[in-house]
């Protein structure tokens, strides 16, 4: 008896370098947020609500001062944050390559192959079509 193989998840919608990213499961989409992108826009919140409390000050300079300190603070704070499994994607290289959306590709489930989930890609629909 010969054996049965499904086929590859590639031309899926919900494929992403070997990963499926279709989860509707609440806790496994918290599991797998990017940290780095969540660690970022905890301090970017903090920074937003220093910033709304300088505006108590009364000098316009003083407000000045400390805004422009804030915001420097803030960079510090943002640059120096890291994930052991970072691996810049180019461009300015703040974006991590296995960052999808919200997401970490690493945290997410491999695609196992062609599932009952399967959504052709419409560029792989239209290779499909003229292979055809
Ligand atoms: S490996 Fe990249 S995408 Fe994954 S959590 Fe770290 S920075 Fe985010
Ligand atoms: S084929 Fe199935 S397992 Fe693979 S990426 Fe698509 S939905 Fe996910």
């Amino acid at each position: 008896m010969s054996a049965v193989y499904r086929l590859g998840g590639e031309g899926c919608s919900y494929f992403q370098q070997g990963r499926c990213t279709r989860t509707f499961n609440r806790d496994e989409q918290d599991q797998a947020r990017c940290q780095l992108l969540d660690a970022r826009r905890k301090m970017g919140v903090k920074t937003l609500d220093r910033l709304e409390r300088l505006k108590r000050l009364a000098d316009e300079d003083d407000r000045e001062v400390a805004r422009r300190h804030v915001i420097n603070q803030n960079i510090k704070a943002i640059s120096a944050l890291t994930c052991p499994g970072f691996v810049a994607s180019g461009g300015d290289g703040s974006l991590c390559l296995h960052q999808h959306l919200i997401y970490c590709l690493m945290l997410l489930p491999g695609c196992q192959g062609r599932c009952d989930y399967y959504l052709r890609r419409r560029d792989h629909r239209d290779q499909e079509g003229r292979a055809g």
